[in-house]
């Protein structure tokens, strides 16, 4: 588990896992641009997906639960889903923010949805602790810490760790229950 964690990338690449979108034509078969990160889904982070939505996890030793929930379609909007994938959508991020609770007891639980860099619409659900890097401010700020404090990974850390492998293993089936 340390091994494992160690060799995960220090923080401040949150922001830098973020998929950047480079230009590009749109495929003249579909809307999808050929450059687009998320219209290609990543097999081995992915924990649960259906026609409609995926669910990945962000493996950060920092934000220990970290998930997304991905459209499969690409659209930059969620007033871009259909009607029934918008309800599916907002039930989803619900039963995912209660099962981070329950598993993993976070002080606050952050739902946010940008895509400005790349527009193509995703959740981020991230649990969060008084005591993480960044709190209280957005993930994606400065580190609150020292860079040196920034890259070590504390026993709470690991902790949570722990606890964030039981969260993204009960998850899936939680998501398959929801139509
Ligand atoms: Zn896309």
């Amino acid at each position: 588990m340390r091994s494992a964690v160690a060799q995960h990338p220090p923080v401040g690449t949150v922001l830098e896992s973020e998929p950047s979108i480079m230009s590009g034509p749109p495929s003249a078969m579909d809307s999808r641009p050929i450059s687009c990160p998320l219209c290609t889904p990543d097999s081995v982070a992915t924990l649960w997906s259906d026609d409609h939505f995926r669910l990945v996890k962000v493996v950060d030793p920092h934000l220990p639960g970290f998930v997304r929930l991905i459209s499969q379609q690409h659209v930059a909007e969620m007033s871009d889903l259909s009607a029934t994938a918008q309800r599916q959508m907002f039930r989803l991020l619900v039963a995912i923010e209660s099962a981070m609770r329950v598993n993993l007891s976070p002080d606050k639980v952050n739902v946010a949805s940008l895509g400005n860099q790349v527009p193509h619409l995703h959740w981020h659900i991230i649990p969060r602790w008084k005591d993480d890097l960044y709190f209280p401010d957005s993930i994606w700020s400065a580190p609150k810490r020292s860079p040196a404090a920034s890259s070590a990974v504390t026993v709470v850390e690991v902790e949570r760790l722990a606890r964030a492998e039981t969260f993204w293993k009960s998850v899936p089936e939680i998501c398959a229950a929801i139509r």
